[in-house]
């Protein structure tokens, strides 16, 4: 069996032109999105990640502010930062990118930004209510997932579904999404004591572990769907997830590609959020 390959860039390309016309709408009305990334520190990796989400809101027609701290900026400063973008009302999502330097407490920072202005969906409210089945911002990258199974019309009722890795950002919500949605959920992590026996009987597997290729096709029931989170750079430069691709296709009926599965989509499901934000301050 080769897999359906799950096009991310295909699916957020879509999804994209449907957000264009949203934000249009919004700017008519005198609303138009607004996007703050705060980004502390020169991270290489974290600069690219936020300069591809500020370009993305600029071709998606957003107002977007980047605003970028020396990693020995002293944390009171980017509180003080985002107590202005709650108050702005030319911003409807703010976001900081994580990690953040050692002697930040991150959870602070999470909770310094208005719940209504969450588009991460990481401040404890929003986790609270994703828990509670009524999300107001799902976490994006696992808010994209959910949406390679909605356009493959695959029906999570009933199935089981495994998911590796128990981050805040991809694990947890994912696992809590795929509940609401109907599945039987298992989540395994770096306790976990026999891996094989649970990802064996995954009808649905989701990979966010962060090591190379460390899902196998042995590891993989035949006919599953395996959806690929991880981000890894190889030391030749190139990234893979952390799914043995080549192989895995062979044995799943769907499958991520990465680079372009759900990579894409992440981005995407952050305008996605910002615009809900904008629609939401329009109506009150
Ligand atoms: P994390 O480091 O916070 O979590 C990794 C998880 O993997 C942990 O819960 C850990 O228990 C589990 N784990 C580690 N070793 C394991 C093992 N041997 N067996 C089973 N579980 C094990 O990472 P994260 O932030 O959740 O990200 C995971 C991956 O997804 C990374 O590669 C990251 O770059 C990628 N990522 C991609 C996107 C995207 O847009 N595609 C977004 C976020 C994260």
């Amino acid at each position: 069996m080769t897999a359906k390959i799950l096009d991310g860039n295909a699916l957020a390309q879509k999804l994209r032109a449907d957000f264009k016309t949203r934000a249009e709408a919004l700017a008519a009305q005198g609303e138009r999105p607004g996007l703050a990334v705060i980004l502390v520190g020169e991270d290489a990796a974290s600069q690219v990640y936020v300069r591809n989400k500020v370009k993305a809101c600029e071709a998606a027609g957003f107002h977007s502010e980047n605003i970028i701290f020396p990693a020995d900026v002293a944390p009171q400063a980017v509180l003080d930062k985002i107590a202005l973008l709650n108050a702005d009302p030319k911003i409807h999502g703010i976001l900081v990118q994580l990690p953040l330097p050692r002697n930040f407490d991150s959870d602070a920072v999470l909770e310094a930004i208005s719940p209504a202005k969450d588009v991460d969906g990481f401040h404890v409210e929003n986790v609270g209510a994703l828990m509670q089945g009524q999300p107001r911002f799902i976490p994006c990258t696992p808010y994209g997932v959910m949406k390679f199974f909605e356009e493959a019309g695959i029906d999570l009722k009933g199935k089981e579904a495994v998911v590796i890795g128990r981050s805040n950002i991809v694990g947890k919500p994912m696992a809590m999404l795929l509940l609401h949605a109907g599945a039987t959920v298992t989540v395994c992590h770096s306790q976990t004591k026999d891996l094989l026996f649970h990802t064996r009987r995954a009808d649905v597997l989701v990979a966010a572990i962060g090591r190379p290729r460390f899902v196998t096709a042995d590891m993989v029931k035949p006919g599953a769907v395996v959806i690929d989170v991880g981000i890894n750079r190889l030391p030749d430069g190139k990234l893979c997830g952390d799914v043995d691709f080549e192989q895995v296709k062979e044995v799943a009926s769907a499958i991520t590609p990465v680079p372009g599965g759900v990579g894409p989509m992440t981005i995407t499901m952050l305008l996605g959020n910002t615009i809900e934000a904008a629609e939401r301050a329009l109506n009150r």
